[in-house]
């Protein structure tokens, strides 16, 4: 198939393949650093995540890490507003995030497209519905809206900022968080390489220039940084899911395969995360895992 334009530059004469699969391709638009997916097989997104976030969480697998991450995000967002305020998890799952900031005085609401997520989250008592950025319709505005490892599963991130843009108070801020593709390319060191991408689920790859201008394309006025330190685990994660686990079978494992097959591929990826998520602890003293930026509107 062609190559689409890029979304972000329009640019269809600078583009080029950079990972080529039967059922989808990742391609790099040289003129903003971008790189995305085009896919060729539908994929149902609701039902894969579904698939991926189970009825009920890990009880504490990884507890330690989340609370890390959320604590992070939330001394990221408490110099641009000090008292506690109105909080909107986009792509809130479980809803771990919003009880950080509940119990320090905000008032949360999530949205998310997997209902096994949200439902697990409203048994607690969480203020969560089943929706997308562009269909959510809140009563309010928000002070602060959080998109932690989500904007790269959109599948139109311009507009999806358009959309949360107008749920943001006036002097409100938007806090996104992404993978740092330039950090991936980086540790895998050869092309073709699917190691840190994970197709269907991350359709969009932000380096800190593409995604400094996808927040001015929005109107956004934005700062970036580099955070998250890159571990171990990651390294070996890359390599090996490049190299032996999910090149050729991700498909197949994850998404339209039998229950029994389901059952074990679910028991070997709780087995490697485990693995994974031990070596995870082990910093290498890189700092550029992920890109955070803090986004206000345009005055
Ligand atoms: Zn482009």
């Amino acid at each position: 198939m062609g190559i689409n334009n890029c979304i972000l530059c329009n640019s269809n004469n600078n583009t080029e393949i950079y990972i080529q699969h039967r059922d989808f391709e990742i391609v790099y638009c040289k003129t903003c650093n971008l790189y995305y997916q085009q896919t060729v097989k539908h994929v149902d997104l609701e039902e894969m995540y579904n698939n991926i976030y189970q009825a009920k969480p890990p009880d504490t697998k990884n507890k330690r890490y989340w609370k890390n991450r959320i604590k992070a995000i939330y001394e990221d967002i408490c110099p641009h507003h000090k008292q506690p305020g109105t909080l909107l998890d986009v792509g809130c799952s479980y809803g771990l995030l919003m009880e950080y900031f509940i119990s320090r005085g905000w008032r949360a609401a999530g949205i998310d497209i997997c209902e096994n997520a949200i439902l697990h989250a409203r048994e607690k008592g969480l203020n969560c519905h089943i929706a997308t950025a562009e269909s959510f319709r809140p009563d309010g505005k928000f002070d602060v809206i959080v998109m932690d490892n989500t904007l790269e599963h959109f599948k139109n991130p311009l507009k999806s900022l358009f959309s949360l843009k107008d749920l943001l108070a006036q002097d409100g801020i938007i806090y996104i968080r992404v993978p740092n593709v330039e950090s991936v390319i980086l540790f895998s060191g050869f092309r073709n390489f699917l190691g840190n991408m994970k197709p269907f689920e991350h359709l969009f790859y932000f380096s800190k220039s593409a995604l400094a201008l996808l927040l001015h394309a929005a109107n956004l006025n934005a700062s970036i940084k580099l955070d998250g330190n890159v571990s171990l685990g990651n390294i070996l994660n890359c390599y090996l899911r490049s190299k032996l686990v999910l090149k050729d079978y991700w498909q197949d494992l994850n998404y339209g395969i039998s229950a029994n097959k389901k059952k074990l591929y679910f028991l070997l990826k709780h087995i490697y995360g485990e693995i994974i998520s031990v070596l995870g602890s082990m910093p290498v003293g890189v700092r550029n895992k992920e890109l955070v930026a803090i986004a206000k509107k345009q005055i």
